[in-house]
């Protein structure tokens, strides 16, 4: 019998971001895989929300609004997953439209680098393979995939554009409590992304971050080993924060996640999500 457990994801990128498959294409493969509830949680946008809960409209599944949201400083990278939030929210509609804005002028300026290092892509055709409005490094990756330059993404990021690469230009981003609070404005419920997959200092941050509203650990994810779950486990229960988990999936064949629906997620978090979120919209109309 399969797992009840196997039935949730609830980390998932589309075409609105840096995916591979349109939003109704991710709930078309999600409904295959025979999953209740998914999230679509693309880098800064929630654009594919509206086309994906069209998609599953009557015959399922679920469909999350949610979003991903980076934050980087000299502690690293720290990504936030907010849940439930309302594409509608003014103000949170505003910070991600500076985030895609910064996007797009940061992508200009890594095609200028790569070009003087005499790697040309056209921008048209970055912002065609983009599709969306959240263009990120693996789209420009993936143009230097299709001119030949690298055999891979994987190769493009070590070679030339990862963090400490020649063609890397960072972006401006919003501090962790910032985001923490751009979330828990909106009306979602915010969720630190990968732990393990960031670094101890993560970990180490969360009382800090439980203090400006953090309300859940994503614990089950692909790189995630089982000690790391446990002690994610652990850490969730002395701060009394929700367990999520999902596959960062971007795609079939893509690097970066795992799967569609392949991560060990149990279906009452999906279950303490929901109650999580449906609380604090009442708590929020009351005030
Ligand atoms: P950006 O938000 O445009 O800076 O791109 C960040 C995204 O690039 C991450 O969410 C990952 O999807 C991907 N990424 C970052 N570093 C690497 C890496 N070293 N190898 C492969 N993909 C990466
Ligand atoms: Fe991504
Ligand atoms: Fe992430
Ligand atoms: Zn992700």
């Amino acid at each position: 019998m399969r797992q009840r457990s196997s039935k949730v994801d609830l980390h998932i990128h589309s075409t609105a971001s840096d995916g591979v498959l349109t939003p109704s294409e991710v709930v078309r493969l999600a409904r295959e895989r025979e999953l209740d509830v998914i999230a679509l949680t693309d880098h800064d946008t929630l654009s594919g929300v509206a086309e994906a809960q069209r998609a599953a409209a009557g015959a399922g599944p679920e469909v999350i609004a949610g979003v991903e949201i980076n934050s980087e400083g000299e502690w690293g990278a720290l990504h936030f997953l907010g849940y439930y939030v309302d594409p509608d929210n003014g103000p949170l509609r505003e910070r991600l439209q500076a985030m895609l804005d910064a996007r797009l002028s940061r992508a200009y300026r890594m095609i200028r680098l790569l070009d003087e290092m005499g790697l040309p892509l056209d921008w048209e055709e970055v912002r065609a393979l983009a599709g969306g409005e959240s263009i990120g490094r693996p789209h420009l990756a993936r143009a230097l995939v299709n001119r030949g330059y690298v055999e891979t993404t994987q190769e493009a990021f070590e070679r030339f554009i990862a963090r400490d690469g020649p063609a890397y230009v960072p972006r401006p981003r919003l501090s962790p409590p910032d985001v923490i609070r751009a979330i828990v404005g909106a009306g979602g419920v915010p969720v630190l992304a990968h732990p393990a997959h960031s670094g101890p200092a993560a970990v180490e941050r969360v009382p800090e971050f439980v203090g400006y509203g953090l309300r859940g650990v994503e614990v089950y994810y692909p790189d995630h080993s089982p000690e790391q779950v446990e002690m994610l486990l652990g850490l969730c229960q002395e701060y009394r924060l929700l367990v999520t988990g999902g596959s960062d999936f971007h795609g079939p064949g893509f690097e970066e996640g795992a799967p569609l629906g392949s991560v060990y997620v149990p279906a009452e978090c999906a279950e303490r999500l929901r109650e999580e979120a449906a609380a604090f919209r009442t708590q929020i109309a009351g005030q």
